[in-house]
Parts: structure tokens; sequence; C-alpha cells
């Protein structure tokens, strides 16, 4: 890289970043690890050079756990296990886990639970708890907990509580037992963990890929309460098993050593974040909170943009939204990339555009986007 380039791509003149995933990562953090690249901390090696099982990198891996737990105030009768497969690595996983071959029951909200249901096929009896599609197949809205059709010997209940390609998201997580259930919830939280509080009360296990709202592709986190330990079907990898996972400290096969070191370095830029009076996770979703409420109250004054879900069910960190003229998409996103305005566009499902606005985003990036949009529709309109 030349040192114009370098220069170019400085930290306050870099574009704003609205990836889906593998998405946006807080500045600070890639600037740290920039610096930290050839020598961590003294040791004259890059975190990705050093042993897992060393004293080096067995620091990097009890603060991160220690932070995540303080983070999210994980209960201390739930283990965390840093694992990889991803997002749909769990989608198999998780049944191989805890189904024991029996009844799983999948509440489906849009694409991702739609997949996760497919996916459990292989291993167990799937059934629809409720399908929030509505007649032209797109998902707006999140249907009502009261009308899940539960089994009373599902294994297993799993959601997705933020689907990042259609833009809804569980404001609240269901209570199972108040629903007449003691199946424990299994929550694809993928795409908006650390982005808010979680109620862990109405969780049996969650998980999430890191590249959303974490850190680099390779890591997944899973969460999850002792008692679902330790009854894997037999054909489940060893690599793969959560009682041998936890037994080990993720540490049975060599774990995704250098996506753990980012992820920790962005669970301590979560703690000391500040914003409106708050810090830490508190001022990451009133941020949060800020950014979603200026863009959707932008898209709803418009009459040339339109976000179609229903305000009750709106995703905080994804949000799609349409051109009422589809042939001015091309000229909206060239009009964007000229402003540093990045990956914009929609996920192919589903057409139109989409801003993911996860944690690392910061508000100018929203305000930018904003003053876009108003000005493409004086221009267009
Ligand atoms: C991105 C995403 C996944 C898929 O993750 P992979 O790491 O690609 O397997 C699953 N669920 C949700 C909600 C996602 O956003």
């Amino acid at each position: 890289m030349t040192a114009s380039m370098t220069a170019s791509l400085s930290a306050s003149h870099r574009p704003f970043n609205f990836s889906a995933g593998p998405s946006a990562v807080p500045e600070e953090v890639l600037t740290q690890v920039a610096a930290e690249m050839l020598d961590w901390q003294g040791s004259g090696m890059s975190v990705m050079e050093m042993s897992h099982r060393g004293k080096e990198f067995g620091s990097i891996h009890e603060a991160a756990l220690r932070n995540l737990r303080e983070l999210l105030q994980i209960p201390p009768n739930f283990r965390i296990l840093f694992m990889q497969g991803g997002g749909l690595g769990e989608n198999a996983i998780v049944p191989m886990n805890l189904s024991r071959g029996g009844a799983v029951d999948v509440v489906v909200t849009g694409a991702w639970s739609r997949k996760s249901a497919g996916e459990a096929r292989r291993y167990a009896d799937v059934k629809i708890a409720a399908d929030g599609a509505n007649a032209a197949g797109r998902h707006e809205s999140i249907p009502p907990a009261a009308s899940w059709q539960i089994r009373p010997d599902a294994s297993y209940v799993h959601l997705c509580s933020n689907e990042t390609i259609d833009g809804l998201e569980f404001q609240h997580l269901p209570d199972l037992k108040a629903l007449g259930s003691d199946a424990p919830l299994v929550v694809d939280c993928s795409s908006h963990i650390l982005s808010r509080t979680v109620d862990w009360s109405k969780v049996g296990l969650a998980f999430a890929g890191a590249q959303k709202n974490v850190g680099p592709a390779g890591l997944t986190l899973v969460v999850v309460r002792e008692d679902l330990l330790g009854h894997a079907l037999p054909i489940c990898p060893s690599a793969f098993n959560y009682q041998t996972v936890a037994d080990n400290n993720s540490m049975f096969n060599t774990p995704p050593t250098f996506a753990i070191y980012v992820a920790g370095l962005v669970f301590e830029w979560i703690q000391r974040f500040q914003y409106a009076g708050k810090t830490g996770l508190a001022a990451l979703e009133q941020r949060n909170i800020d950014k979603a409420t200026l863009l959707y109250q932008t898209l709803d004054a418009s009459s040339l943009f339109e976000n179609r879900v229903a305000p009750e069910a709106r995703s905080r960190m994804n949000i799609p939204f349409f051109l009422r003229d589809e042939r001015l998409n091309d000229d909206f996103l060239a009009g964007a990339r000229a402003r540093g305005l990045l990956q914009l566009k929609g996920h192919k499902s589903v057409g139109g555009m989409r801003a993911s606005i996860y944690n690392a985003m910061p508000l100018e990036g929203v305000q930018a986007l904003v003053s876009y949009l108003k000005d493409f529709e004086t221009q267009h309109g």
C-alpha cells in the first residue's frame, strides 16, 4: 500500500460501511489490532502465531469469556462456548445436541428461521409452530406468541431474534413457560448479539456467528444452560458436542484464536463505550435506538423510500428499504458509493436496499445516509 493510500484510509476518512456481514468493526479496534499485529504486548508474536494452550493466549481467552459474561449479564449456570461453523453450522449442531431425535418446534419469522427449520429436519421431527409470512410470502410482522402451536413434547423451540434479511426483530423474547411449555428456547441472535440486553430467564441456548456484531468471521458464540449439555446424538462430531466443548473450555480442538482476540477487543470497546450519559452496553443500546429511530423516521416521512415492516417488529440493526421507482436503484447505489456510503444493496431474495447499522456504525454514518436519502429524493421525487 502506498503512503497516499494509507493516508486516504486514515481514521476520519474511512467510508461508512452498511454491510450486512461480515460487517464494520469499530475503528479503534482495527487500529489496536494493527498496532499489535507483529508483537502482541511484548510477546514477540502475533496473536495468530501463538499456541492456543500458551499463557499469552490463555489470558486473552479468559478475559474475553469474563468480559462477555459481564457485558451480557450471563448467569453462572450458563456456559459460554467459542466454536466454529457459524450460524448455519449451529442449525445442525443445535438439533444434534438438544433434540434427542425428537420434536423440534420452529417459529418462522423470516429467511434465517426458515433455514434453521430446514436443516433441523435432517436430525429431528420439525414442526413450524408459527409462520409469519403474508399472502405475498413476505415477512413484515411477527406472529403473536399466543398463536404459536408448541407441542407438549417439543425438545426445544427455535426462533431467530433478529431476521437479518427481512429486517424483523423481537423486542422481547417470549416466555415459553407462560405459554404452557417447559421446552427450552433456542435463539439465533447472530445479527444483534451485544446490541441490547438479554433476559436469560427466558433462554435455554443462544448462538451467534461473530461476523455481524462481534468481529471476524470464523468464531461462533454459544451460550448454553448447563442442564442442556450431555444429550448429543451419537452422530454428533466430537468437536461439535457441547458437553465436550464445555469440558475442554472451548479447547477440544484449536479454537479460532485470532477471531477470539479481536472479539475480546470489541468486548472491551463496548465496556468503555459512552453515549448519552451512559456507559457500556446500555450506552450502545441507546445509540442503536437513536440510529434506528432516525432512519425509520426519515423513511416513513419520505414519498420515494419505504420500509414495509410493522413498526413493533422493526429491527434496529438491519433496515431494508425500497425505492418506489425501482428504475432508480442503480443511480441510488452509485450516488451512495460516491458519498462514501458502502454496501447498501438489498439481499438478492428481497431486492431493494438494506442498511445494516450494527454496533460499529456511528450515529454520523446514519446521519450521512439520511442526508443522502433527502438529497436524492429532492433530485428525483
Ligand atoms: C448471518 C446469519 C447466519 C449465518 O451465519 P454463517 O456464519 O454464514 O453460517 C445465521 N443466522 C443469522 C440470523 C444470520 O444473520
